[in-house]
C-alpha cells in the first residue's frame, strides 16, 4: 500500500474522492472499492508494463560463423550463451526476452534488426564469438554502430559478419520469415550514444569476469544493428580461432561467465538510462 499511495494514504479519504456522495461507513463496500483501485494501481506494472530485451545469436543454419581448429562453430555457441542470458535475464521477470532465433535456422541480418523493431524493443545485444586469421588473436570486444569502422581488423571483421546476408539470398525462402518487417534504414544513427555507454557497460563486465584481454569498445558497419531502434551492441565473446580460447569458449563454467558479464552490463545500463 505504502509503495502504491504513499505513507500517508487514507483510505476513508480515498472513499471520499471516489464517491462523494456516500457517507464513510467504514463498510464492506468501502473495503471492496479499495481492493479494486489497489489491485487496478499494482497489475500493469506486474504484467502489462513489461518492455522486451532482443537477444540475438548469430549466424545459424547453413552459416556457420567462424570454426575452431577443434571443430566448434560459432552459431552453436552464439546461441548457447545468449540462452543463458535469456535465462538470467528472466529470474527477476522484470522483462520480457525474445530471442531471434532459438534454434539451428538463419533468419535474415534484416529480419533480426525488424525482430527487434516489432517488438519495440528497448535494448538489443547480438551474440558473436570472434575469428581471425591470425592465430593469436585473442580476447572480447563490444561494438557499436558507425559507417566507419575503428581501425581495419574492425573493419574486416564487419565484414565477415556482414557475408551471412549475401548466404542468405542463395538461399531459397531463407528470408521470408513470418515476421512483419519493420525496418527504418540507419535507424541506429539516433541511439549511438546509448549503444556506445551500453557497448562500455558490457565490455567492463567481460574484462572483469573472463579473465581475456581486453579489445576494448569499436565500432563499425555492422547491417545487423543498422535498422535496430533501440541501443544496441555486438558483443565477440572470445576469438574460436584460438585453439586456447576455443577451448573456453565450448566450457560451460565459461559461458556461465560470458553470459554473467553481458547480464551485469546491460543491468547497469538499464539502471542508468533505461528508464525513457
Ligand atoms: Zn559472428
Amino acid at each position: 500500500m505504502r509503495n502504491v499511495f504513499g505513507r500517508g494514504f487514507d483510505s476513508r479519504r480515498l472513499h471520499q474522492i471516489m464517491m462523494p456522495h456516500v457517507r464513510y461507513r467504514g463498510s464492506w463496500a468501502a473495503a471492496l472499492l479499495l481492493a479494486a483501485v489497489c489491485l487496478a494501481a499494482v497489475l500493469p506494472a506486474a504484467a502489462g508494463d513489461q518492455r522486451t530485451i532482443v537477444l540475438d545469436p548469430g549466424h545459424g543454419g547453413l552459416d556457420v560463423g567462424a570454426k575452431g581448429k577443434f571443430g566448434s562453430l560459432e552459431k552453436d555457441i552464439d546461441l548457447a550463451i545468449s540462452k543463458k542470458v535469456k535465462a538470467l535475464i528472466e529470474q527477476s521477470q522484470a522483462y520480457r526476452v525474445v530471442l531471434t532465433r532459438d534454434k539451428d535456422v538463419n533468419p535474415s541480418l534484416e529480419n533480426r534488426a525488424a525482430i527487434a523493431n516489432n517488438n519495440d524493443a528497448l535494448v538489443f545485444l547480438s551474440i558473436h564469438v570472434n575469428g581471425s586469421f591470425r592465430k593469436k588473436a585473442q580476447g572480447s570486444e563490444t561494438f557499436f554502430m558507425s559507417l566507419n569502422a575503428t581501425d581495419e581488423e574492425s573493419r574486416r571483421l564487419a565484414y565477415q559478419e556482414n557475408r551471412e546476408q549475401a548466404l542468405d539470398k542463395s538461399i531459397a525462402g531463407a528470408d521470408k520469415d513470418d515476421i512483419k518487417m519493420i525496418l527504418w534504414d540507419m535507424a541506429q544513427s539516433a541511439y549511438i550514444k546509448q549503444s556506445s555507454q551500453l557497448a562500455e557497460l558490457i565490455q567492463a563486465q567481460l574484462n572483469s569476469l573472463l579473465g581475456t584481454a581486453n579489445r576494448g569498445i569499436k565500432q563499425a558497419d555492422f547491417v545487423v544493428l543498422r535498422g535496430v531502434a533501440c541501443p544496441a551492441v555486438l558483443v565477440e565473446a572470445a576469438f574460436i580461432s584460438n585453439p586456447e580460447e576455443e577451448q573456453k569458449l565450448v566450457d560451460e563454467a565459461f559461458q556461465d561467465n560470458v553470459a554473467q558479464a553481458v547480464y551485469t552490463g546491460l543491468m547497469r545500463f538499464l539502471a542508468a538510462y533505461g528508464k525513457n
